[in-house]
């Protein structure tokens, strides 16, 4: 159970690039990073408008003189300073993260990255390498992944509780881009622009979050291959996709789907992600992120609640309130940046033993969305055909 008790003897000093006052993801980064104490805002370069960036910084508490106006100055001042920043997060329109990640841990900084981690797999392999040569983290901010019934759903599969896994469904498919909105909203142009965004729009923005939970829930599974077709039903957002289906099959004989997408009128998400063995069915939906699916072949259905005494100890470890009381994506973001922490600590530490059996969404899981989102497009783009992954 988490008490607010700080997991390190010692707060990380932290900073931030990109998640300025209008930003929508800045906020819960900062929420989940502070809350149980674990890092220190110490600096920021909060905004591509470095003016703007600079009072917003100060409305958080960050000293002005801290407050960059790029991420360039920042990581040149902080590192000139004995009690300058250990890890940074970026949370900046994708065509910005292989630089700044790449900028960041050649100044000795750990990091916690926005997804999609970058553009290309050549970018994340190259990443994945220079974290290794520099012995510092990424952690990737899939953040779903931090709620505990996703724990809860593979440990009961490691267990043998559904048998052999033989399908695997997942969607994220909300309607909210049903329409060019993009013409009046910031955050929703940079995602339309190949520029901004890359190869992909609902693939790489939406897609990547439930590929990474079922990763999570069956890490043994290992796509062989796909097959992609998408579609830009707002025909202005040609060649990206509103929406997408991916076909997979895994080394184990088992398949899967992915549906992603925009334009799924009334949908608030949709992002569920069912795994179905050849005993029993889980099923997690991230709008009822609180209860956990479990469905045995000729048996009534069982809705696992989160927080209670019957889960497995894993699935317990981040419960902050008890069962009855609903956690939501704020908590299951601050579980995450937990781990991170305890990553970048073990990791300053060379820890071997203890990174070993400990989880979270590192550079191998982003570069993993990366390629996989790269075969999508390839398949998609030749027509829909096959691709070996
Ligand atoms: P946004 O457009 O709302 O905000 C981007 C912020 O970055 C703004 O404050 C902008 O001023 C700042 N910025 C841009 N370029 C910068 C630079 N070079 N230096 C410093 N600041 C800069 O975007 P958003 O919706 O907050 O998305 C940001 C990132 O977060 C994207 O990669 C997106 O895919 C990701 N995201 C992830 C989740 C999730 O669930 N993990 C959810 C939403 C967004």
């Amino acid at each position: 159970m988490i008490n607010g008790t700080k997991a390190l003897d010692r707060s990380l000093r932290w900073g931030m690039v990109g998640g300025g006052g209008t930003s929508q993801i800045g906020y819960i980064h900062r929420s989940a990073a502070l809350r149980d104490g674990n890092f220190v805002l110490q600096a920021g370069a909060f905004d591509i408008d470095a003016v703007r960036g600079r009072a917003f910084g100060t409305t958080l508490g960050v000293a002005e003189d801290r407050c960059y106006a790029d991420y360039e100055t920042m990581f040149a001042a902080e590192a000139a300073r004995a009690d300058g920043i250990e890890a940074v997060s970026i949370a900046t329109p994708n065509n910005t993260h292989f630089a700044i990640c790449r900028a960041a841990l050649n100044a000795g900084l750990h990091v916690v990255c926005e997804k999609p981690l970058c553009f290309s797999a050549a970018e994340a392999d190259e990443l994945e390498r220079l974290c290794a040569e520099k012995k510092k983290i990424i952690g990737v901010t899939y953040g779903y992944a931090g709620h505990q019934l996703i724990h809860q759903a593979r440990e009961m599969i490691a267990e043998g509780l559904l048998g052999e896994i033989r399908i695997i469904n997942m969607q994220f498919a909300h309607g909210f881009h049903n329409e060019a909105v993009e013409l009046q909203n910031a955050s929703t142009k940079w995602r339309v622009d190949p520029r901004f965004v890359g190869p992909s729009y609902v693939l790489g923005d939406l897609a990547t979050h439930p590929l990474f939970i079922a990763e999570t829930m069956v890490p043994k599974l290992k796509v062989k291959r796909l097959l992609c077709s998408r579609q830009s039903f707002v025909k202005s957002r040609a060649p990206l996709e509103d929406n997408a289906f991916v076909m997979m099959e895994y080394d184990n004989g088992a398949v899967g789907t992915m549906w992603a997408s925009a334009v799924n009128c009334g949908s608030m998400h949709g992002q569920k992600v069912r795994v179905i063995g050849e005993k029993a069915s889980l099923e997690w939906w991230d709008e009822q992120p609180n209860q956990l699916r479990y469905e045995v072949q000729g048996q009534p259905v069982q809705i696992l609640e989160r927080g209670m005494g019957y889960l497995h100890s894993r699935a317990l470890e981040e419960d902050r309130i008890g069962g009855g009381h609903p956690e939501g994506l704020f908590e299951a973001w601050s579980n995450l940046y937990r781990r991170f922490a305890l990553a970048m600590d073990a990791t300053d530490r060379d820890d071997q033993t203890f990174l070993r059996d400990f989880w979270y969404p590192d550079v191998h899981a982003g570069l993993m969305g990366v390629r996989w989102v790269e075969q999508c497009v390839q398949s998609a783009d030749a027509g829909a055909v096959w691709v070996d992954c």
